[in-house]
């Protein structure tokens, strides 16, 4: 690309800058989180209208996905559970097609005394922009939006067919893209701009959530010893989960693509719950454990794994329920790319003169259901965060601007540009 042609894109970027930065403003001030994403999409419907999309908008059926790859069970029903699609279609195709997807789902918050401001209240202090969502991902999802809107303002539009994708559970099930991909959207490549600091991502784990409930034997505490207590009988469970997580981190259990980092595969007890009454020796417990797993190691292995270890450990116990629910994720490591990356390389070294980094990450994004059952290579590139899913999530906003002039310089290469 010319670099005088580059120079006006990036410019436009910058002169649209204020009004992304409201736009982001309104769209974390939408409380996105599970089942009241209605606002955010409706915002994000809005903004690809403005953009001159075509605009699918439909409702996921658990029904119609259950049987596909992917496919992460769900316990609460779909009813409004919405997705919106925008596709710009050239006057006459000439570059390569591409879906930008971002997810507009949001984690809960916790308690709302240790934000230091409301977290569905931007606030934008020393560059950057605090919010829940603010980085994960809705900074992310406003540059997919400004990055083709500099491109109009600076007289362009790709010449090759673009959908922008706004999805929801990303952040349990992912679900939502697998909906997108089963719709029947395909493109020669896919850019997800999660908050990656400005690198891509070259691996990323697999994910199983999974639900372990313990029966006790329930009695006074005066006469204890009759009783089995169910909460205390999680800690030697908790215990057990652990080594196996140290034996999947060891050397030769790991995946080449995480031989670097120090501790790849975290197992996360996340919630926790039991018993009725401080008096009674509790006759219940339920917990909640996330697992991470290679790219390339089955799930049903590591699943026939986790459970061999829980019974074992659990052997004593009245008894021992393991279910899953919500993801069910492979991990994905990014092949066949190599044009898209090159691609992404020399838009990412325009704007920041240095060389593009490209660095796994453990957790999981949504790029697997491109990668893995769409046959389209995947980019996960986006902006600076910090404190995702913390108190105090926050975004760095002059990461934001060049992350967004990145994605402009890499559609208007990958695409190419006709007259707007
Ligand atoms: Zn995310």
């Amino acid at each position: 690309m010319d670099s005088e042609l580059s120079t006006r894109i990036m410019k436009a970027v910058d002169a649209n800058f204020d009004r992304q930065i409201a736009f982001l403003s309104a769209l974390v001030a939408c409380p996105s989180l599970r089942g009241r994403e209605q606002s955010a999409q409706d915002l994000m419907a809005e903004a690809m209208g403005g953009l001159g999309l075509a605009i699918d908008r439909w409702e996921m059926d658990a029904d119609r996905l259950r049987a596909l790859p992917g496919f992460s069970p769900v316990e609460t029903p779909y009813a409004e559970a919405v997705n919106i699609a925008g596709v710009h279609r050239p006057q006459r195709r000439k570059g390569r097609s591409l879906i930008l997807n971002g997810h507009v789902d949001v984690v809960p918050a916790g308690p709302l005394d240790k934000w230091t401001s409301p977290p569905f209240s931007a606030r934008v202090e020393d560059g950057w922009m605090y919010g829940r969502g603010a980085a994960d991902m809705k900074g992310g999802v406003s540059a997919m939006i400004y990055a083709l809107e500099a491109l109009r303002s600076a007289g362009g539009s790709p010449a090759a067919e673009v959908c922008v994708q706004s999805v929801i559970e990303e952040e349990c099930t992912g679900n939502g893209a697998l909906a997108c991909v089963a719709r029947g959207y395909r493109a020669d490549a896919v850019l997800i701009p999660e908050p990656r600091g400005e690198a891509v991502t070259s691996a990323q784990l697999g994910v199983m959530w999974l639900r372990i409930t313990v029966r006790g034997r329930p009695a006074h505490v005066r006469e204890a010893e009759i009783g089995a207590n169910a909460i205390e009988a999680v800690f030697p469970l908790l215990q057990a989960l652990h080594r196996l997580e140290d034996a999947w981190n060891a050397p030769e259990r790991r995946h080449p693509a995480f031989a670097a980092l120090p501790h790849p595969v975290n197992f996360n007890v996340g919630r926790i719950k039991g018993g009725d009454w401080p008096s009674s020796v509790p006759a219940w417990c339920t917990f909640e454990v996330r697992v991470a797993v290679y790219p390339g190691q089955p799930l049903a292995e590591a699943q026939a794994e986790i459970e061999a270890c829980l019974r074992e450990a659990g052997a004593g116990l009245g008894g021992l329920d393991i279910a899953y629910h919500g993801f069910m994720a492979e991990g994905y490591e990014l092949t066949g790319a190599d044009d898209a990356l090159g691609a992404l390389e020399r838009a990412h070294r325009a704007v920041n003169d240095a060389p593009l980094a490209s660095v796994p990450t453990t957790a999981c994004t949504d790029a697997r259901f491109y990668g893995l059952y769409g046959g389209m290579p995947s980019l996960v590139y986006g902006p600076k965060g910090a404190a995702i899913h913390g108190f105090d999530e926050r975004l760095d906003l002059e990461s934001l601007r060049r992350v967004t002039q990145s994605m402009a310089l890499f559609i208007a290469e990958w695409c190419g540009l006709e007259a707007a």
